[in-house]
């Protein structure tokens, strides 16, 4: 499918598309609505930044303008469901922008904000609604809306949906749709859970697949920090303020930490705005217009809140703390890059973070490159405490004879890279980790000695340990891997150790 034309929609949605000067659909759209035109149903697998919602609304919108009714009262034709009052928001932006030439109403339903206004639009009648769940099953409760004359069903983001519990209410929700209908499901993953609703909910689906992973994360340009816990707000600071025509979204995984790196930034003359559940919906929507029309630089996000923000020119999206699931990560830094523009995804990665970073690297099928002249090494913890544990051998560390230019992209070799890096290769083999582990022990105890007496001013150790924010840097600092070498991989960690660490780690 090359061009719009060819998509065989009508003529005012035609004119509205040519009027935001798309030229060809993207691949979701191209291989979506032509089947969803024909009321299949649609299994696609795609990110938010892909061309979904078009994807989706168009062919609604075709549907319902073709049909040319007026809106039934508490009656809609077509219903949207989204994770996120922020990304039903966008949603309906979507609506309006495509069927600005059609004679069709939407209503935006979700919660954070009165109802009235929504029970108003119902009750006025209205073709299409976009829903978070929980407020949609709240006013389905109340009587304000009914399905029964439901023909589209979307369900965007089925993958968050699910993390954010959502599937008890969706499963109430389906049960009051028709049984006839058709119903177009989106998600960034496909996970065993969402592929089992999927088999029970549609019928013969065409399962349209955008995502390659890899290459989706190729196009922008990431590299992690190693740095302690603590050092991370003093990091974030020297980071951002590197550059004046940044746009940053900077992401922490508990809300309580997000409104507390805004503070801090705010106090050092950062401007910054946070955006998470705690946020009424009316100071969510503030913080992101006044990050859209850049009145502030930095927006501090939790994955939740941030979840489908499409804005452009976001130059960097710092993750603060590494997500816990890895499949945020590659949401996370999708928030920049968009385009084709340029971005950069800088990873803070402490002691306790390695495991997560493993992970991430481990679906994202690529090494992220170290940013060496930004990091430090990490101290050894010590032996009793649950941390210590957990971050047992992950230290971040500078590799002598292994330094490379460059930030190539998952073909870092472990070959070549010296004693240590052998080490690396053995640890995908049985026989080579007892040998690694002895290594690392070995090296373990050689920083711990070394931060130790960096610490206590020892100028002799101070090479090996830098601090953050303060210490050799390199110019510029952000987006500087040039000084990117080989690391070690993380140890392999066990699942109950994982959670100790995530759980020593939220806040
Ligand atoms: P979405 O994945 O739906 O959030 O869309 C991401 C961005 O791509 C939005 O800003 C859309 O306006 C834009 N977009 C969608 N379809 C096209 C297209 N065919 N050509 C150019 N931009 C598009």
């Amino acid at each position: 499918m090359k061009t719009f034309t060819e998509l065989n929609l009508i003529e005012p949605l035609q004119r509205a598309i040519a009027g935001e000067n798309y030229k060809i659909p993207t691949p979701i759209q191209s291989q979506t609505i032509p089947v969803a035109l024909k009321r299949r149903d649609v299994l696609g697998c795609a990110q938010t930044g892909t061309g979904k919602t078009a994807a989706f609304a168009l062919p609604i919108l075709n549907r319902l303008g073709l049909q040319n009714r007026s809106a039934k009262a508490k009656r809609p034709f077509a219903l949207v469901l989204a994770p996120t009052r922020e990304l039903a928001v966008q949603i309906g932006d979507s609506f309006a922008t495509y069927g600005k030439h059609l004679k069709l109403r939407h209503a935006l339903v979700y919660g954070g904000v009165s109802q009235t206004s929504q029970v108003r639009s119902l009750q006025r009648g209205v073709h299409i609604v976009i829903a978070t769940p929980g407020r949609l099953l709240d006013l389905m409760n109340q009587g304000f809306i009914q399905l029964d004359k439901l023909e589209v069903f979307v369900l965007d983001e089925a993958d968050r949906m699910l993390d954010m519990g959502f599937m008890p209410d969706i499963k109430r929700i389906i049960r009051e749709l028709p049984a006839k209908r058709q119903s177009l499901f989106f998600s960034a993953t496909m996970a065993p859970a969402i592929v089992e609703i999927t088999d029970k909910l549609l019928v013969d689906p065409v399962k349209v697949d955008v995502t390659p992973k890899t290459r989706s994360v190729k196009k922008i340009k990431q590299q992690v920090i190693f740095v302690p816990r603590k050092g991370k707000p003093e990091l974030l600071q020297r980071i951002l303020s590197s550059r004046g025509d940044l746009r940053a979204i900077v992401f922490t995984k508990t809300k309580r930490s997000a409104n507390f790196v805004t503070e801090r930034l705010n106090k050092e003359g950062l401007k910054a705005a946070a955006i998470h559940g705690n946020k009424s919906q009316n100071a969510r929507q503030r913080a992101l217009d006044a990050f859209r029309n850049q009145f502030v630089k930095i927006l501090v996000a939790t994955d939740v809140a941030a979840r489908g923000i499409d804005i452009e020119g976001v130059t960097h999206v710092v993750n603060f703390d590494l997500p816990m699931e890895p499949e945020a990560y590659v949401h996370r830094i999708g928030r920049t890059g968009r385009a084709g523009a340029k971005g950069i995804a800088i990873s803070f990665c402490s002691a306790g973070d390695q495991g997560d970073l493993k992970s991430i690297e481990k679906l994202i099928d690529q090494e992220i490159p170290v940013n060496q002249a930004l990091s430090v090494t990490l101290p050894s913890p010590s032996p009793n405490s649950t941390r210590g544990r957990t971050a047992r051998g992950r230290t971040g560390r500078k590799s002598s004879g292994a330094g490379r230019s460059g930030t190539s992209q998952g073909g870092r070799s472990r070959k070549g890279s010296g004693s240590r890096g052998s080490g690396d290769e053995s640890t995908d083999n049985e026989k080579g980790k007892r040998t690694t582990k002895r290594r690392r022990r070995r090296v373990r105890t050689e920083k711990a000695s070394a931060v130790k007496s960096a610490r206590t001013g020892e100028s002799s150790s101070k090479k090996s340990s830098k601090k953050p924010g303060g210490g050799k840097r390199a110019s510029g600092g952000v987006g500087a891997t040039e000084s990117t070498a080989k690391r070690r991989r993380p140890q392999r960690k066990g699942k109950n150790a994982r959670s100790r660490a995530n759980a020593s780690r939220s806040e």
